[in-house]
């Protein structure tokens, strides 16, 4: 199995996005990032983001300081993920800080309680589980960075010098396998669902919220 790291944020401290940002930049259902949006800056409600390298927003949004990108190099970031910049609530563009988001974010899978379900408007799965963590083989070039589904950013194993990664105790460094099988029983997630093998479950149209994964043992 083929190892990825996955950088995310650690701590409680959170940032939040501000209410300024544009409202065009979200889809009008899941509140989410829309996946075409370029040339981006998006507004925080703090003055600089928390202690972390690495911020993860709920809009699907990934802050990432100037330390943790020259690890992972700029011209790699910009080829691969939407960059826009940081402006804090005072409207100042925060220098060191870059925005970013990935076109189809690689969704973190467990292994219990597991389930989905999509957005009716733009399409996003939204995945929920516990037990342990992996991910679904993505197709990937050499060196690619994705952003996951908690806002944290994948790069394979290999692609990265760990060693150079901020000292930090609030940026979390994971590794996950990239499972073939993944045991919450979804199989390629994505594709079944764009395919139609599994139900696009919308919380209206199903009796529960979610859509289950059969049982699977751990
Ligand atoms: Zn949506």
């Amino acid at each position: 199995m083929k190892r990825f790291i996955h950088l995310h944020e650690r701590g409680l401290e959170t940032t939040d996005s501000s209410s300024e940002n544009c409202r065009t930049m979200f889809c009008s259902k899941c509140r989410n990032i829309k996946k075409d949006i370029v040339n981006f800056s998006f507004k925080i409600n703090q003055i600089k983001p928390s202690t972390s390298p690495i911020a993860g927003l709920h809009p699907i949004v990934t802050l990432i300081e100037r330390r943790l990108i020259d690890v992972l190099k700029e011209e790699r970031v910009r080829r691969w993920l939407h960059v826009g910049d940081v402006v804090n609530q005072q409207g100042i563009k925060l220098e060191n800080w870059l925005a970013v988001f990935g076109d189809s974010p690689i969704i973190v899978r467990g292994t219990r309680e597991c389930s989905y379900r999509t957005c009716e408007e733009c399409g996003r799965i939204f995945y929920s589980a516990q037990g342990g963590r992996y991910i679904f083989p993505p197709h990937h070039e050499d060196g690619q960075i994705f952003q996951t589904d908690l806002c944290g950013l994948l790069v394979e194993e290999g692609a990265i010098d760990r060693d150079r990664l901020p000292k930090s105790r609030w940026l979390g460094v994971e590794v996950l396998n990239a499972d073939p099988n993944p045991r919450d029983g979804f199989g390629n997630l994505e594709a079944q669902v764009a395919s139609g093998a599994l139900p696009r479950a919308f919380p209206e149209r199903f009796p529960s919220r979610w859509e289950l994964a059969p049982r699977v043992e751990d």
